[in-house]
């Protein structure tokens, strides 16, 4: 058996961190649409946030167990780790496709928080889930591609200095199949709205930041191509079972985050001289919660170390992902439901906690996906599309 001290030291070392902004802190970010600067500040600063980078790029050089227990406390914490998570797999995409010359100008850079990689732009307004049809072109002129198209729900794109963007380099009639024809560029932000980008934030039920986008002759240097030409289904692919063990997790803190606190309300608050968590009607659900949230979180352990061991993890990703995310929502409804009318107030962060995770039965990839992924893939059943 692998010796996980370590493992408790992060979670120790992160949840101090966490402490010391507060749910408060969160709160008010959500009530603003605020971007969490000084946490991503600190959380890079003090290493965790580049815990995936290997060491030569100025990293911790951690794998995948590490991140998740990372990500888990920020959400145990009653934080928000989008700002965390994305970067974490962003990069994932740049270290595994990207050139000597673009790892080495990035990573030491995403490391050091100097550049902020945490934006990835793949979903189309037009095409949703259906990825290989996506219209936004990047056609080849000289020394660079020049972008047109739109794209939505785009995160943290105005507070990200790089985005990993997915267009179409070859026609739909000219590719040899689905997947053929769509490449990956490093796309710098900087000054981006002075070239041909235009971004309108999103009003959204969560503090995500996702804009809609539109490019209109935007240019990318031809160098900052990241993988083979017409090949980038294949970078967004291979950092999908990353994104979705890492969201596992998420959900796993968020789960825990709502037990913890409806635990603590069914002891403490009395209705008819007695603790509400003497009813087995308030206590049985939490407990239920409780075990269905342990065995996500064996998933989840077990998808990141297969991913870590370099051996197929696909199942176990998207299994991961489905149960987090079903854990932690049924958690939080749970958790509102043991706070009676005071689940509703602000002032107890749960209804905030429970928009935020109500996302993850839709992206980045919905629960119907993952059980269309589980009939084609895992157990055989005919291709539904
Ligand atoms: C807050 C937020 C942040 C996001 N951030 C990003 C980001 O940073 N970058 C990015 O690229 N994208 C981002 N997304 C987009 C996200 O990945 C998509 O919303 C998600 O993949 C679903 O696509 P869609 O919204 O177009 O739904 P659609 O594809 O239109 O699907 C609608 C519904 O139909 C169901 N459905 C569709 N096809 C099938 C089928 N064949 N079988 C069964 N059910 C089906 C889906 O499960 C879903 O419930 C974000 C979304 C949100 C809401």
């Amino acid at each position: 058996m692998k010796n996980t001290d370590h493992l408790q030291e992060i979670r120790d070392a992160v949840r101090t961190l966490c402490n010391s902004y507060g749910e408060d802190y969160w709160r008010e970010l959500d009530s603003v649409g605020g971007y969490p600067t000084e946490f991503v500040k600190e959380i890079t600063a003090s290493g965790f946030l580049g815990c995936l980078i290997p060491e030569e790029y100025g990293g911790a050089g951690l794998g995948l167990i590490e991140a998740c227990v990372v990500l888990e406390e920020i959400s145990r914490s009653g934080g928000h780790p989008g700002a965390a998570h994305a970067q974490m797999y962003v990069m994932g995409s740049v270290l595994r496709h990207g050139t000597a010359e673009q790892k080495q100008r990035y990573l030491p850079a995403v490391a050091s928080g100097e550049l902020r990689l945490q934006c990835f732009g793949v979903t189309e307004p037009g095409t949703g889930t259906d990825t290989t049809s996506l219209k936004t072109t990047a056609t080849r002129s000289g020394d660079k591609y020049i972008i047109n198209g739109q794209k939505v729900w785009i995160s943290r794109v105005q507070h990200s200095d790089l985005m990993v963007l997915l267009a179409r380099t070859k026609s739909i009639e000219e590719r040899s199949k689905k997947t053929d024809g769509l490449s990956c560029f490093i796309v710098d932000l900087r000054g981006a709205e002075e070239r041909g980008l235009t971004i309108n934030p999103i009003d959204a039920m969560i503090n995500h930041h996702s804009c809609e986008l539109f490019f209109d002759n935007f240019e990318v240097p031809a160098e900052n191509l990241l993988g083979e030409e017409h090949k980038g289904f294949r970078v967004v692919m291979d950092g999908m079972n990353a994104e979705r063990i890492l969201i596992a997790a998420e959900c796993i803190g968020d789960a825990r985050y709502f037990i913890d606190k409806a635990t603590r309300y069914a002891n403490e608050r009395e209705v008819f001289g007695r603790p509400i968590g003497q009813n087995q009607g308030v206590s049985f659900p939490i407990a239920n919660c409780y075990a269905q949230t342990e065995a996500a979180a064996l998933m989840v352990d077990k998808a990141a170390r297969l991913f870590d061991d370099q051996q197929p993890c696909g199942a176990e990703a998207n299994m991961a992902k489905m149960l987090g995310a079903d854990a932690s929502w049924k958690a939080g409804d749970t958790c509102l439901q043991t706070h009676g009318g005071f689940g509703i107030s602000r002032e107890y962060h749960i209804e905030r906690k429970l928009r935020e995770t109500r996302l993850y039965q839709i992206a980045p990839i919905s629960t119907n996906l993952i059980l269309s992924y589980i009939s084609e893939h895992v157990l055989g059943m005919p291709r539904s599309f």
